[in-house]
């Protein structure tokens, strides 16, 4: 049976594995395909696609946009968008400028705290434009001013600690749009992880396209639950493991496989889209 993981990170934003690093690895674990999902970003899908052609792995372009609708967080994930869209990279462009500044604040902040570490320390260990939250807890550990990445979201960088910083967010209506108008389709990323259901009509009446069912971090009960949503709203299925490479305790490439059927049926949206848009409004 054909499979495919359709959330996944890489160096070029919080993930630790190169793309071909990556694409080397579904390779062995026996994926038809993948899909590149950085956070705020589409810079790494140029390689992960070649890399993609030469093990004969189906290669889809994506990003994962943080969003939020209602006070509330939610991930956007994008698919087939074309990489090269100008609207689409400016306005990514600016929320990279985003978390660049945030790194900045939240290294402020730890340095109130008392603890040395330098903003640029960051930033080389990043050595991406889209640097978030695990690239400081990883400097904290090379550093030795913490003892694990755990501990350093515990004490400093979860939510409402010491070095939290909130993050300016796009409105998930408008990553929905921003990524329909780069030809992509939207999808709602791990529900599951942000108790958002209560977001799910305003979502779909913006146009979402889909909902991710499968993730590494839904019970099967969620899975259960997220599928029904997804009938009751004619949403398409996806899912993925969102592997950060060993920027988690380990990688977790190879923990989602989402039958094929559900890649077969995002490609049929989004050529009926095309066909549309190309033959014009009937
Ligand atoms: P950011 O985009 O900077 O807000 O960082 C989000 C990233 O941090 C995601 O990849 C999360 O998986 C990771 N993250 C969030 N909370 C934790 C946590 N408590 N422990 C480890 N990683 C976390
Ligand atoms: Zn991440
Ligand atoms: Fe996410
Ligand atoms: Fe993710």
């Amino acid at each position: 049976m054909k499979f495919a993981d359709l959330h996944l990170h890489t160096q070029f934003s919080d993930g630790t594995f190169t793309p071909e690093e990556l694409v080397e690895r579904a390779s062995n674990l026996g994926f038809s395909a993948i899909a590149l999902t950085d956070h705020d970003t589409v810079e790494g899908c140029a390689r992960a696609a070649v890399a993609c052609a030469a093990a004969n792995i189906e290669f889809i372009s994506g990003t994962e946009l943080t969003a939020e609708h209602a006070d509330t967080e939610v991930h956007i994930l994008a698919y087939f968008v074309d990489t090269q869209n100008q609207v689409l990279l400016t306005r990514i462009g600016e929320f990279q400028a985003v978390r660049q500044n945030r790194i900045r604040e939240m290294v402020a902040a730890l340095n109130k705290l008392g603890i040395p570490l330098q903003a640029e320390s960051v930033f080389a260990l990043a050595n991406c434009k889209s640097p978030g939250r695990p690239h400081v807890a990883r400097a904290l550990v090379k550093e030795k001013l913490i003892g694990n990445l755990d501990e350093a979201f515990e004490r400093y960088l979860k939510k409402g600690r010491p070095a939290w910083v909130p993050k300016t967010k796009m409105s998930a209506l408008e990553a929905v749009e921003l990524i329909h108008q780069a030809g992509g389709l939207a999808v709602m990323a791990h529900p599951g992880l942000n108790r958002s259901d209560d977001i799910i009509p305003a979502l779909v009446a913006a146009g979402l396209d889909g909902i991710e069912c499968f993730h590494t971090k839904h019970s099967t009960a969620m899975a259960e639950r997220y599928l029904g949503i997804a009938d009751k709203y004619h949403l398409l299925v996806t899912g993925g493991s969102d592997c950060h490479g060993f920027s988690k305790v380990k990688p977790l490439i190879g923990t989602v496989k989402l039958p094929y059927e559900h890649v077969q049926r995002l490609k049929d949206k989004v050529a009926e889209r095309k066909a549309k848009t190309t033959n014009g409004p009937q």
